[in-house]
């Protein structure tokens, strides 16, 4: 076989000496949490060594691939702002090239073709669990003579490529989080290199590409781990230097079993969609495996490049907590300017106030109403829910948050008459003027300050929580906080 093609080459000896990481997603569903952190840790690296990060599509498993999922990857990467600096390559634009390399492996003798069928494997396969055995290939095919090669042939069975692993010996890698790790071959199977269909197996397509790619670091889930010594057997006989290996620590969630949609983790899209921001969710992600020190919780991106090193990413599995990611977010949504959180927040009010609420919103309006609660979201979607009683023209609530122990319905009836007639006269609809106004009021009522509080913010908002009675009422207008204790009236005077 000839060297690899001459394009790659030159793109090799150029980056020889250069930091090149890689995310190789396979398109068979949407990105999900691990996936990102995958990437996030090898984005970091990238860029803390101020070297290249590049994408590349695995999808050379033609029946598991996902509709959409390519453009979801896609999508999640430029919503978290991990650029890539080339790419996306995809492996199955370049069936030649691993054909031209598992070629050179048979002229070397490395692999040999097999003829099994995917019954026999079947077969074989259900006997070694009978026998409680590890799957493995029986190497039936493995030293075919040339005659019996030459009747499988005339069969007409498209044969795969297997690696001829040696039967003994081991293979020791050097792992930069696990350190050094041992594999004796006697464990390892002849795996298939090259499919009856023409594709590539991952193992085969992930190291010619990661060498032609010319990848410094290959920073992966741990669930590789026990695949990176056929690939640095494959290494080997092809005659090539192996990058270096991390392997990432496993994210579990809060009881730890594998991580699921049960633990409130979903796909990448998702958290977008419930209004989560990417800063946060990356500096959430950051810490699944990876710390500055024992207390850091908050880092920027910049000082997430500026920090990011492999010595501190942990060897045991990361915890998943979703109460931690919408405190996190919570935490960046307080930090944005307001504009920036009402233009954040617009789409979400938009698509999720009740139908009745006229569109579209009036931004000023908006503005005020979201000043109130961009102390109390947590994520973006929380928005609408919060405010929804700002945009309504008439509330839906149970009359029984009117009353309170102090306050029976006669009591509130006259505390709402009260409050009503002082704030008849009200000019000045604003924070301070009604506080001077109510809070004097309230000493002279028999009820409380608090029960009387409670009773007009239920009256004025249909809710026993809400923001700052006196802010709520300004931001609400005169006319709409009188309607609504009119309205309260009347279901009061009801009960009465
Ligand atoms: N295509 C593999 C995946 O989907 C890549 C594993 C690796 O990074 O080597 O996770």
């Amino acid at each position: 076989m000839s060297e690899p093609t001459q394009e790659y080459s030159a793109m090799q000896s150029e980056l020889e000496t250069s930091v090149r990481l890689r995310f190789a997603p396979s398109p068979t569903g949407y990105p999900h949490l691990g996936n990102i952190r995958t990437v996030l840790f090898n984005w970091l690296f990238a860029r803390h060594h101020g070297g290249k990060f590049i994408l590349r599509i695995e999808d050379t498993d033609v029946a598991r691939k996902v509709e959409g999922a390519v453009e979801a990857i896609l999508d999640s990467l430029r919503w978290l702002g991990l650029d890539w600096d080339e790419g996306p390559y995809f492996q199955s634009q370049r069936l030649p090239i691993y054909h031209e390399i598992t070629e050179s492996l048979l002229q070397k003798g490395h692999v040999y073709l097999c003829y099994c069928s995917p019954e026999r494997l079947q077969t074989m396969r259900q006997e070694q669990a009978k026998r409680k055995q590890p799957p493995k290939y029986d190497r039936r095919c493995r030293d075919l003579t040339q005659q019996e090669r030459a009747q499988m042939e005339a069969t007409g069975i498209s044969p795969v490529i297997r690696f001829r692993t040696p039967l003994d010996g081991e293979t020791t890698i050097c792992d930069l989080i696990h350190g050094r790790i041992t594999f004796k071959h006697d464990t390892l199977d002849d795996f298939v290199l090259l499919k009856s269909d023409g594709y590539p197996t991952y193992h085969l397509a992930v190291v010619v590409d990661d060498h032609l790619m010319a990848i410094s670091h290959v920073l992966r889930a741990d669930e590789w781990l026990s695949s990176t010594p056929r690939h640095v057997l494959l290494y080997q006989a092809l005659n090539w230097q192996p990058p270096q290996f991390a392997h990432l620590p496993i994210i579990l969630g809060p009881d730890r079993a594998r991580l699921s949609k049960r633990h409130g983790a979903t796909s990448i899209t998702e958290y977008q969609k419930q209004g989560y921001l990417p800063d946060a969710v990356v500096n959430f992600l950051v810490l699944l495996g990876w710390s500055l020190d024992d207390r850091t919780e908050l880092l920027s991106r910049e000082e997430l490049i500026k920090h990011f090193s492999l010595e501190r990413v942990g060897k045991t599995a990361a915890i998943f907590n979703k109460d931690k990611l919408e405190w996190m977010n919570g935490v960046y949504l307080r930090k944005l300017s307001l504009d920036e959180f009402v233009q954040r927040a617009m789409p979400f009010l938009d698509r999720d106030l009740p139908e009745s609420v006229k569109r579209p919103l009036d931004s000023s309006y908006v503005g005020r109403v979201l000043s109130l609660i961009q102390e109390r979201a947590r994520t973006l979607a929380e928005a609408p829910q919060l405010a929804s009683f700002f945009f309504l023209d008439e509330l839906q609530y149970d009359t029984g948050l009117l009353l309170s122990r102090e306050l029976d319905a006669q009591s509130a009836a006259k505390a709402v008459t009260a409050a009503l007639q002082h704030l008849e006269g009200v000019i000045n609809w604003n924070a301070t003027d009604l506080e001077n106004i109510l809070r004097p009021l309230a000493g002279e009522l028999s009820s409380g300050t608090r029960e009387f509080f409670g009773l007009l913010r239920v009256a004025v908002t249909g809710r026993t929580a809400a923001p700052p009675l006196f802010q709520t009422m300004a931001v609400l207008g005169k006319d709409k906080c009188l309607n609504r204790l009119n309205t309260a009236l009347q279901l009061l005077s009801n009960l009465c």
